[in-house]
């Protein structure tokens, strides 16, 4: 007879292997269940981290390779060791995804390699690798299968020339013409990555901007700096089709009526995610699925609308993003202990990890002004900061929404150097309702990138000191 556990989780990306741990932390007697044979899904293996480290290495090549003469430090003969800078990446995941499986030993968390499906009330079973399948039976079952990339049936992946992000953080070759279709964040990222080691990269958008979630203003900014540094962009154009030919493909598009062709050696689809659900046994165990989006739908306590059945992360409602997933990992294992957790969905960041970044938090500038709420603007450009001027990185600005009555923060972006790392100021104001005066009284380190935010903040009420 298989182990009874208190809780089951299927899928160990952030927000299922969080929801382990929290869920082990509290006393539970947990099971873990992923069919990858590394843990952390889709962040840790082929999502967040890898991205992250080759926009790294790629940013120190595109640097000494062109600016880094200004700084007074002459290099000669730069060249691309991109075996290195891919085994890098693979490194910095593997020691990562170990890093999750070490965790899990330490809570006392099972683990299992298989694809997990619900077969009746607290069952599930477990298909390995090699045929064999077992059976799970636990209190609760959480899903946390997450998403994957989504296709566009009008070109097909085929894994080589016509690919997911998964694939593009793995060319062995820097691609000569790599054309991104979707200006969203991960085409802009990794669009960025192969343009900085040498790409032609050409970005076609079905929208009229890029980034639709984004602050205009700051979207359309990061638009000129990403288009100087070499990106085309074409806008309002919706690929048709396409067809390969001699290594190329050919990418048929339609822009205002007319018919365009784009002709490159790799294609990255980067349109969106979708949420990872078949062959889980939802209809047969009577979960919902919201229809039009695909996801799982849950309650106030990410309960389906099976009792015992919990749902989390990419598969449910919301940003697909990992902190996301993992604050609903934390908060459904507390739950479950009886702890009245919650996650705020109003003070979650989102950050674009291009140079600059882009980083957000709380309502856009469009959005406060759909409501038909009275705001004020604060803004300070990084060029007027003084730690943005002896890091060379001035381009970008920090912009404060704030309540034009109450003063409280209603949303604030970040364009520029380190974006993500600022951002978490405003996170922390917003999830304290601070208004913009507490960010205006509060004391920031000089010469910081932080003291942007202060006198965008400052600026909100026109004291800003250094404008
Ligand atoms: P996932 O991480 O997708 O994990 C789900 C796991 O479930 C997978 O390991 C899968 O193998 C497993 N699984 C699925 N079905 C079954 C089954 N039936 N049985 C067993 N196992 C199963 N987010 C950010 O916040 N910041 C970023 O910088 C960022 N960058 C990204 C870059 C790229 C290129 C991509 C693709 C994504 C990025 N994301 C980023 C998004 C982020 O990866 C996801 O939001 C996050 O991983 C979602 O977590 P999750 O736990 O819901 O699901």
């Amino acid at each position: 007879m298989a182990d009874r556990f208190d809780l089951a989780v299927i899928g160990a990306g952030p927000g299922g292997y969080v929801a382990a741990i929290r869920a082990a932390q509290l006393g539970m007697k947990v099971v873990c269940v992923d069919r990858r044979s590394a843990l952390g899904g889709t962040c840790l293996n082929v999502g967040c981290i890898p991205s992250k480290a080759l926009l790294d290495s790629s940013e120190l090549y595109a640097f000494a390779g062109s600016r880094i003469g200004e700084y007074g430090v002459k290099i000669d003969g730069i060249t691309l060791d991109l075996k290195t800078m891919l085994g890098r990446k693979d490194h910095v995941v593997k020691g990562l995804t170990d890093g999750i499986a070490y965790l899990f030993k330490k809570n006392g968390i099972t683990s299992l390699q298989g694809t997990a499906k619900l077969v009746g009330p607290g069952n599930l079973s477990v298909k390995k690798a090699q045929g064999s399948s077992e059976v799970v039976e636990a209190q609760s079952i959480l899903l946390a299968t997450g998403s994957e990339a989504a296709d566009l049936p009008a070109l097909p992946f085929d894994g080589s020339s016509i690919v997911s992000s998964t694939e593009a953080l793995s060319f062995e070759r820097v691609p000569t013409h790599l054309i991104v279709v979707g200006g969203g964040y991960i085409g802009l990222e990794l669009g960025s990555v192969w343009a900085r080691l040498g790409a032609k990269v050409t970005v076609v958008e079905f929208l009229p901007r890029i980034l639709p979630f984004a602050d205009a203003e700051l979207a359309t900014i990061l638009h000129k700096s990403l288009a100087k540094q070499g990106l085309k962009f074409h806008l309002e154009t919706k690929v048709t089709g396409g067809s390969q030919q001699g290594g190329q493909v050919i990418v048929n598009a339609q822009a205002k009526g007319e018919g365009v062709l784009f002709q490159g050696d790799k294609v990255l689809v980067a349109i969106g995610r979708r949420p990872v659900t078949s062959g889980l046994g939802l209809d047969e165990a009577g979960v919902a699925v919201d229809k039009k989006t695909g996801r799982v739908v849950v309650d106030a306590n990410y309960q389906t609308s099976v009792p015992g059945i919990y749902a989390i992360g990419d598969l449910i409602s919301g940003p697909m993003l990992a902190h996301k997933a993992q604050e609903e990992g934390s908060a459904v294992a507390e739950q479950l202990a009886g702890m009245k957790t919650q996650v705020n969905y109003a003070a979650i960041p989102s950050v674009v990890y291009t140079w600059p970044e882009l980083a957000s938090v709380g309502a856009t500038e469009e959005q406060v002004r759909e409501l038909g709420r009275a705001y004020r603007v604060g803004k300070f450009p990084f060029l007027a900061n003084g730690r943005a001027r002896c890091l060379g990185e001035t381009e970008g600005l920090v912009k404060i929404l704030a309540d034009a009555k109450s003063d409280r923060l209603l949303g604030v972006h970040i364009l520029g150097p380190r974006a993500s790392e600022l951002i978490a100021e405003a996170v922390l104001a917003m999830e304290f309702s601070a208004s913009a005066e507490d960010l205006a009284r509060t004391c920031h380190a000089h010469p910081t990138l932080s003291e942007a935010i202060h006198e965008a903040a400052l600026a909100g009420d026109q004291r800003a000191i250094h404008l």
